[in-house]
């Protein structure tokens, strides 16, 4: 079904999934889990899911994620050394399809990043 409907560049569309994937992995303790999920909302948009049960991420922090350079100071994730871009990245490919992301996290729980975008015929 979503070949009927997909545009847009591979390479983009794999860096902004893979940079949520690769957050994901390193915020999560090896026992955790990480799952990513498609669906089709309303015969219009695409939804993927990145979903983790790692650190979480605190309210305080949840907007300013997406910024350049910006990483949780007291970040516990198992490998260090990002440079802070990831999310600004995958943010501004989302943007250029027209598309979001969305944050639901709860400290000590997990995340999950839910990317929107548009479908096109
Ligand atoms: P980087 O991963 O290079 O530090 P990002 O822009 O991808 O930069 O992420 C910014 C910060 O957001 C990370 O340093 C981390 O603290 C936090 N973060 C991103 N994804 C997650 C996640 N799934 N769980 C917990 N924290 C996250």
């Amino acid at each position: 079904m979503l070949s009927e409907f997909s545009f847009g560049n591979e390479q983009q569309l794999y860096r902004l999934i893979s940079n949520l994937i690769v957050n994901a992995i390193q915020a999560t303790p090896l026992q955790g889990k990480v799952s990513v999920s498609l669906e089709i909302s309303d015969r219009r948009y695409v939804l993927i899911h990145v979903q983790d049960t790692g650190v979480g991420i605190a309210k305080q922090h949840q907007n300013r994620i997406f910024d350049r350079f910006y990483r949780v100071s007291e970040d516990r994730s198992r490998t260090s050394g990002g440079s802070g871009l990831g999310l600004a990245i995958a943010q501004a490919i989302a943007n250029a399809y027209k598309g979001s992301i969305q944050l639901q996290s709860q400290p000590g729980c997990g995340s999950v990043f839910t990317v929107r975008l548009p479908l096109q015929r």
